[in-house]
């Protein structure tokens, strides 16, 4: 409630100063003049801030007519910032659409996952994929080309993931596969089934990427891990906050220590508050204003979400600001 207040007020200062500037000057493309152009964007969080779990926040329709013009467009760029990993963005934008009652688009959405769209060194890599939902359309969506998700592991590999005494294997000596050599490990967000997760993924560390040989010495460092994500707990209907993809991910960390001695390291930690996040946020919102005709740069943004949020990305945000004004 408060993050949207503060919305509302920073709707009420741009529509302030877009009704106090007024003509002449020259129109761009999308009409506005010089004047009337933004010279801010909006990094909107969603769960905890427009949504709890997948019930509306009351005031959020309202604060967003309020950014938008008569003929149904933002006033000012937005993009929607959120930690969640488990679709693409196109459902995400789906889902907003029917929130806030206007149309947002997935150019508008960036999920944890969405900046490793920048990163092509790892697009043709073999890469296995954590997380739920459709993580092989995810993938695909952000630009892999060699993507293995942990059920095509585990059916590769049926003797490896023997927690579940309900799903053991019939088999028991299954014939060898072909299988790939996995490259990286990439964590989109958290998966069903823990336990099978986090004995492949340590499998496939151990094994520098091939879970059917048996290491003889401890292989380190590890094949790159890719983390999106990182927050410990999120806030959904109940009446305190629940386990993220950050705790999954502490259970991982601890388990590798545990077994090998050494520190679980990341290539890439990817998501809100990291400075990578913030940046690629940046990037959409000039995007936007760039398809729009909007030629005034903009040189400020602002971050709207909860009050937690906000202090820990504090200082990835001054990082950015500093980093908009020097452009
Ligand atoms: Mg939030």
């Amino acid at each position: 409630m408060r993050a949207l207040l503060a919305l509302s007020s920073v709707a009420r200062t741009a529509l302030r100063r877009l009704r106090k500037e007024r003509p002449p000057a020259s129109r761009t493309l999308a009409g506005d003049t010089a004047q009337t152009q933004p010279y801010f964007g909006l990094l909107v969080d969603i769960d905890g801030v427009l949504v709890r779990g997948k019930t509306p926040m009351p005031a959020a329709r309202k604060a967003f007519k309020k950014l938008m013009n008569v003929k149904g467009e933002f006033i000012v760029p937005v993009v929607f910032v959120t930690n969640s990993g488990n679709c693409v963005r196109q459902t995400k934008a789906d889902q907003l659409t029917q929130v806030l009652g206007v149309p947002i688009s997935q150019d508008q959405v960036m999920m944890a996952h969405s900046p490793l769209r920048m990163f092509r060194r790892y697009h043709d890599k073999c890469v296995l994929v954590s997380g739920q939902g459709p993580v092989m359309d995810i993938a695909k969506s952000i630009g892999f080309t060699h993507v293995i998700t942990m059920e095509m592991l585990r059916e590769a590999f049926p003797l490896l993931d023997m927690m579940d005494h309900d799903r053991k294997p019939a088999l028991a000596s299954p014939k060898p596969v072909k299988f790939p050599n996995i490259e990286a490990i990439i964590l989109f967000c958290e998966p069903m089934q823990w336990e099978t997760h986090l004995q492949l993924i340590i499998d496939v560390l151990l094994t520098a990427g091939n879970p059917d040989c048996v290491p003889r010495q401890l292989l380190y460092p590890h094949i790159p891990v890719v983390a999106c994500n990182m927050d410990l707990m999120w806030v959904a209907e109940g009446k305190t906050p629940r386990f993220g993809h950050g705790i999954f991910v502490l259970c991982l960390e601890n388990i590798y220590k545990k077994i090998t001695g050494k520190d679980l390291k990341y290539e890439l930690v990817l998501g809100k508050p990291s400075e990578i996040t913030y940046h690629y946020a940046e990037c959409l919102i000039r995007a936007q204003a760039a398809e729009r005709g909007w030629l005034k740069p903009i040189h400020t943004l602002y971050a709207i979400g909860s009050l937690r949020r906000e202090q820990e990305g504090a200082s990835s945000l001054e990082k950015t600001a500093i980093f908009s004004e020097n452009q």
